[in-house]
């Protein structure tokens, strides 16, 4: 018989329950990745970094999220599992978790006074989410001690479940539940640190830390505590996990995270490569593979059409699909297309977000009404037709920590002209220095060297075999979810025996 790794895994929305960014599409893949993964031997081929696949396991994986207000409870039968009370204030607050079996696997769903049902997933206020998703952290460990379920790995995601792993930092002594447990933070977007949530850590009995580890100003805040406790961080892409120990991606924690660099490590998030397929999109005008490109024209043709553009194949379309917000760069990209009027090409922007760069974009169109179109809203039908029939999508992020755009656009056949940071660096490879190229990358986040690497994507363009080349190695790149969950579990299985060796000496 398999032995069985039990994972607890941790996070404030997951898909299709609710889904408001990428942490929901994380969650709804890589808990299944990893259930499926764990039906099957494990060959150990290589693939993993280090090939270190111990022996085959079976992954007994349980999700955890919030019961927001805005789940459909009527799609998803959810039964009720257990009622009780944690410790809060002088008091305690009442919890009921329900539990819903979807794809094979237990998902457990907290509810309780501190989930308003009329609450957002996340509030513009971390001093409100700080009670809630402290609340949610501690009512899920509870829970599994309830159903004396113990987890080998909690694995827990971003500041909003950083509280989870910091409990189990300061708990975890000899004798009680949790003892063997090894704790894991994912690391999604390292700026959001939960930084007004302080006063939620305190209303359930998390004091701030008292050594001098973290920098004074972190020290009741729920991710740097997290990061603080965990046993290991992870990053989700490998280039970010190394970006974070500096001082432009560190937010200020790059000392801290220095010292802690032996148990930071980054795996890529993988996309859902059936609900991104240009063979089966019904959102296509014409569906399009590998063998069949050439069919992809027509959706360019009309995308023209449909934009009000010149209806031309020659003329390159290129795109920007994504939010409106600093980190995206999408002021970078308006003022390279701008230093580049003089040339032939076309571009269709589609994002919402900052009001002041939604302005910009639609400023663009104004001063290039004959080729720029801008799309203020969310659309995701549009996104789909956008990725099937652009040539090529800017994405000249500041930063990235992984970044799914580009995933999808390569599989879509268009090619991406991305700023060398976080995700982007790992999953594209440049034409100037790969043979086997997906892309174009530029170092600086400046409109003068996306514009530099534009001018080399439209010389490049006129060379339709080579473009065809790139878009065809775009195409076979491997960004399935079994990746990323193949190397999940080495490193869950590298936690376990560590924590072993800890908990066997004393
Ligand atoms: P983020 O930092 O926003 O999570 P990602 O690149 O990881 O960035 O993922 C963004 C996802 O949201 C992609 O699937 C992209 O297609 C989608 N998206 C972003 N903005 C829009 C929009 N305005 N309309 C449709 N889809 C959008």
């Amino acid at each position: 018989m398999k032995p069985i790794l039990r994972v607890l895994f941790m996070i404030a929305e997951a898909d299709p329950f609710i889904k408001i960014g990428g942490l929901g599409e994380v969650a709804g893949s890589l808990p299944a990745a990893l259930h499926r993964l764990g039906q099957v031997q494990l060959p150990g081929d290589g693939q993993v970094s280090g090939s270190e696949l111990e022996a085959p396991v079976e992954v007994d994986v349980r999700l955890a999220i919030p019961l927001h207000g805005a789940v459909q409870r009527k799609n998803y039968p959810l039964r009720s599992l257990a009622n009780f009370r944690i410790p809060y204030g002088r008091g305690f607050t009442r919890v009921e978790a329900l539990t819903y079996e979807g794809d094979g696997f237990p998902i457990y769903f907290i509810s309780g006074p501190l989930i308003p049902v009329d609450a957002p997933v996340y509030s513009l206020d971390s001093a409100e989410d700080g009670l809630k998703y402290t609340f949610f952290s501690l009512a899920v460990l509870e829970l599994v001690k309830i159903l004396n379920w113990k987890p080998d790995v909690v694995h827990a995601n971003d500041w909003h479940t950083a509280p989870a792993v910091y409990s189990l930092g300061i708990n975890r002594q000899p004798g009680t539940f949790f003892f063997e447990t090894s704790t894991l933070l994912g690391l999604h977007n390292l700026p959001y640190l939960g930084d007004k949530a302080g006063p939620g850590l305190a209303a359930f009995k998390l004091p701030p830390d008292t050594t001098t580890s973290l920098p004074a100003w972190a020290r009741n805040m729920p991710l740097p505590l997290g990061l603080l406790a965990a046993d290991h961080i992870v990053a989700v892409s490998p280039t970010y996990a190394r970006e974070i120990l500096t001082q432009e991606f560190g937010c200020g924690l790059q000392g801290y995270l220095k010292s802690r660099a032996a148990s930071i490590s980054g795996i890529l998030n993988g996309l859902d490569v059936d609900k991104w397929n240009p063979q089966t999109d019904p959102a296509l005008v014409r569906n399009f593979g590998l063998t069949s490109l050439d069919e992809r024209l027509a959706n360019k043709l009309a995308l023209q059409e449909e934009a009000g553009l010149e209806v031309n194949g020659d003329i390159p379309l290129l795109t920007m699909i994504g939010r409106m917000d600093q980190q995206k760069g999408i002021d970078i990209a308006l003022e390279a297309l701008r230093q580049q009027a003089n040339r032939s090409w076309q571009a269709i922007i589609l994002g919402t977000g900052n009001h002041s760069l939604e302005e910009s974009a639609c400023q663009l169109e104004a001063e290039l009404p004959d080729r720029v179109r801008t799309v203020i809203r969310y659309d995701s039908a549009l996104s789909r037709r956008l990725y099937s029939g652009a040539d090529a999508i800017l994405i000249p992020s500041r930063y990235e920590p992984c970044g799914l755009v580009q995933m999808i656009a390569m599989r879509y056949g268009c090619v991406p002209i991305a700023r060398a940071t976080g995700g982007l660096k790992d999953t594209i490879r440049d034409f100037s220095a790969s043979a086997e190229s997906t892309g174009f990358l530029f170092a600086w986040d400046t409109p003068t060297a996306l514009g530099a690497t534009i001018r080399r994507a439209l010389q490049l363009f006129a060379d339709q075999e080579e473009w065809r080349a790139i878009q065809l190695r775009g195409m076979t790149e491997d960004f399935s979810w079994e990746r990323s969950a193949r190397e999940y579990l080495v490193l869950y299985q590298r936690l376990v025996s560590n924590r072993m060796k800890i908990t066997t000496a004393g």
